[in-house]
């Protein structure tokens, strides 16, 4: 049995791929190294760009989302510069759309509830708990050896994350680059106090975690994902210990640690890398693609990937269905399937790095929360950057902020 496209790993880009490839008729092969439920270690929080990607999946996946029991509503952000004043802004809502804008759901659960939606389609056969060991491709198809089986297909899609096989096999393996790699930690509690009604997801952005920061997202049932992201090169330079880090945040901090007072972990402290998408990559070659983690598309100032992973497996879907139609699996063929990628999301990915870069002045970030508070016109500025990247460019170009230094508000 030849299947049209083989995808390599079942998280959100993977099933991503395989529901909208299987709804345009495609014969396809889901495998993951994973049997799920599984744990995916993440802030779990899931912005409007991942309500957009689940709105688009087929089979009414939004509605069924918004039937879960599982997730904590979040209504925006509370912003803490390094001086620790903060600054809220909520998600822009949309006309006649009652529910939140952004939720927070342990991954555990968010990743199953995907994974459940490819199992019961039809069109998609799921090989779980196998690992891929080897690929390879060539003019008669590709090939893909995993634990069990031996499977054929004219396709493959390498949605196996950060760590990916298929990446490393098919366009070799390169020295991990740590000025654009983020090193992650999580580590879930219950009982941590004082989150913000209606709830908001925390950023913290400490000093001496710039341009990363640290994170507290409210979970149901009294519990939170906390952690931070610093960039490699980073934590290297430095020769930080990120535990100790972290730890030293949750019991020393002056103003978070009262809020672990009666906190209790109710893990040990996890980490996992973020491949971020601050410098354009090769993401195809002949007969395949990569989507996701894989394709290293993580929002290189928010650290946020899950929408990037849906959308990039939507589009590599659009060009398997393509490329079967047409017959056409060649390197030149596939790039198209990069300039789309980086046609959709190489702006935003740029105005990332762009902040990124700025994140790391602390002066910078306390002038922009301490003037956002005085001025409702600049939190209102604020606000439209979550969704028009146009407008997050500004944020970019010193302009913005000799007009700040000259705007009434302190
Ligand atoms: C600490 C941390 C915090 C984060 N916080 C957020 C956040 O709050 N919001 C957000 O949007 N993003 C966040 N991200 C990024 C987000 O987790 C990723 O961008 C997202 O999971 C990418 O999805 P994916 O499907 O590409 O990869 P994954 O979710 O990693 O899925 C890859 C799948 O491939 C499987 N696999 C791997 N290797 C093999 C193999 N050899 N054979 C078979 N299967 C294999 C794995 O089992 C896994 O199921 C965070 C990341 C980290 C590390």
């Amino acid at each position: 049995m030849k299947y049209d496209v083989i995808i390599a790993g079942a998280g959100p880009a993977g099933v991503s791929c395989a529901l909208h490839a299987a709804a345009a008729g495609l014969n396809v092969a889901l495998l993951d190294r994973a049997a799920f439920p599984r744990d995916k270690i993440c802030g779990d929080a899931l912005s409007g760009n991942v309500l957009y990607e689940l709105g688009r999946l087929p089979g009414d996946a939004l509605r069924a989302f918004h039937g879960l029991e599982t997730h904590q509503e979040a209504w925006g952000i509370r912003f803490y510069a390094p001086n620790h004043q903060y600054l809220d802004l909520p998600f822009p809502r949309k006309k006649h759309v009652r529910t939140a804008p952004g939720f927070v759901m342990p991954r555990v659960e968010f990743d199953a509830y995907l994974f459940q939606r490819a199992q019961t389609t039809s069109g998609i056969t799921i090989y779980s708990g196998e690992s891929v060991q080897d690929v390879h491709v060539d003019r008669q198809g590709v090939e893909v050896q995993t634990t069990h089986h031996q499977l054929q297909g004219e396709l493959l899609v390498g949605a196996d994350g950060a760590q990916s096989i298929v990446r490393r096999q098919l366009i070799s393996y390169t020295k991990l680059d740590r000025r654009h790699h983020c090193a992650g930690l999580r580590v879930y509690y219950e009982g941590v106090m004082d989150f913000a009604t209606p709830a908001s997801i925390e950023l913290h952005f400490l000093p001496e975690l710039l341009p990363g920061y640290f994170w507290m997202f409210p979970l149901p049932g009294g519990k939170a994902n906390v952690g931070l992201g610093m960039l490699s090169s980073v934590v290297s330079r430095r020769r930080l210990n990120l535990r100790h880090l972290l730890n030293n945040i949750i019991y020393e901090h002056p103003t978070i640690a009262p809020r672990f007072r009666h906190a209790r972990a109710l893990e040990s402290i996890k980490g996992f890398g973020l491949p971020l998408g601050s410098v354009r990559r090769q993401l195809s070659g002949e007969r395949f693609m990569l989507v996701g983690d894989a394709a290293s598309l993580i929002d290189p100032f928010s650290g946020e990937g899950i929408g990037n992973a849906l959308q990039s497996g939507r589009i590599a879907a659009q060009h398997a269905v393509h490329c079967i139609t047409e017959q056409r699996y060649s390197a030149a063929d596939l790039r198209q399937y990069d300039e789309a990628v980086y046609t959709k999301m190489g702006m935003e990915l740029r105005v990332s790095r762009g902040l990124q870069q700025l994140a790391r002045f602390p002066g910078l970030f306390n002038f922009v929360v301490k003037k956002a508070n005085r001025n409702p016109e600049v939190r209102r500025l604020l606000m439209s950057m979550y969704d028009d990247v146009d407008l997050k460019r500004e944020l970019t170009r010193p302009g913005f902020y000799v007009r700040l230094l000259t705007s009434r508000g302190g």
